[in-house]
């Protein structure tokens, strides 16, 4: 009997905060038995013609994305855009800004650390691969290497959990604006984890359909950051909102416990997905 193809549309390279090459990434999705995977970087789509090549070389399909850093009712919420035109203007500037931002902010976290403990930005920079998408993950690694967490989740429910005293925002632009970006560029914009309650307060429905209204695609409801509850409530939203259903493993290397594969997407919403994009899914 015939299997389906598993696809998982949501994982991280170190041209972000994972901490695998977007070639070796890759590989360990084909090896991950995996017919197609998504790059969703934060911010960036730097990792995209490595992958690309690594995709061609290991038989393995891939999509091209990236997770868009965007701010609803006062929420730090994830917009996944796929198969966008990564040259496109407004969104390549919007990407700038939230980068340039982030490593503002992380300048700003590391100097409050770095008063009560011994952390410099050359700690941070040792694990940062040049031009990435700097984030919290990176500075966890240099207080992992210095000794005062564990891993990244144990500096995550710590020093650098929002309301602690290092946490610093950074600026990220607002929702709606952001969809139309990604729809400007020609991608489809799917709300990454909506449900993600453990992290902090999730917007309500009233926002997700005023971002449907706006032009979002779909709602990645199958998330390990996903309560059951909120699973069954994204649901319900999705069906009555008409917009796709996704599941995704949020693969961050050994940064995080994700596994690959762990969510999986139906070929009939990748098919809609491909249908809408600017440019094709890669395929061997
Ligand atoms: P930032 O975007 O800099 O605010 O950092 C948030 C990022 O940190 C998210 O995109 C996650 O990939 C990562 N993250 C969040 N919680 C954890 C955790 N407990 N362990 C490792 N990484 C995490
Ligand atoms: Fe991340
Ligand atoms: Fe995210
Ligand atoms: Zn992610």
């Amino acid at each position: 009997m015939p299997t389906e193809p598993l696809i998982d549309l949501h994982t991280h390279s170190n041209a972000s905060d994972g901490t695998e090459s977007p070639s070796v990434l890759v590989e360990q999705a084909a090896l991950a038995g995996l017919d197609v995977v998504g790059l969703t970087d934060h911010d960036t789509t730097a990792g995209w013609a490595a992958a690309e090549e690594a995709a061609l070389r290991t038989g393995i399909a891939l999509v091209r994305g990236a997770e868009i850093s965007a701010r609803a009712d006062g929420v730090s919420v994830h917009l996944l855009s796929y198969l966008h035109d990564p040259e496109h203007l407004a969104l390549r500037e919007q990407n700038e800004r939230v980068r340039a931002a982030r490593t503002d902010r992380a300048r700003t976290m590391v100097e409050l650390l770095g008063r009560d403990y011994a952390l410099t930005w050359d700690d941070v920079m040792d694990h940062t691969e040049p031009g990435t998408t700097i984030g919290r993950p990176h500075i966890a690694d240099a207080l992992v290497t210095a000794g005062y967490a564990a891993d990244r989740s144990a500096a995550f429910a710590s020093m650098l959990r929002p309301g602690s005293q290092y946490y610093v925002p950074h600026y990220a632009p607002d929702a709606i604006d952001a969809i139309r970006a990604v729809q400007a560029a020609g991608g489809v914009a799917v709300f990454a984890h909506p449900g993600a309650d453990l992290r902090g307060r999730v917007v309500p429905d009233a926002v997700i359909e005023e971002m449907a209204a706006a032009g979002l695609a779909g709602l990645e409801v199958r998330h390990r950051d996903n309560s059951p509850e909120q699973q069954r409530r994204l649901t319900d939203i999705a069906a009555s909102l008409g917009l796709l259903v996704t599941g995704s493993s949020d693969y961050h290397g050994a940064g995080k416990p994700n596994v690959l594969g762990e969510n999986t997407t139906s070929p009939e919403v990748l098919e809609a997905i491909e249908e809408r994009g600017a440019v094709a899914v890669v395929r061997p």
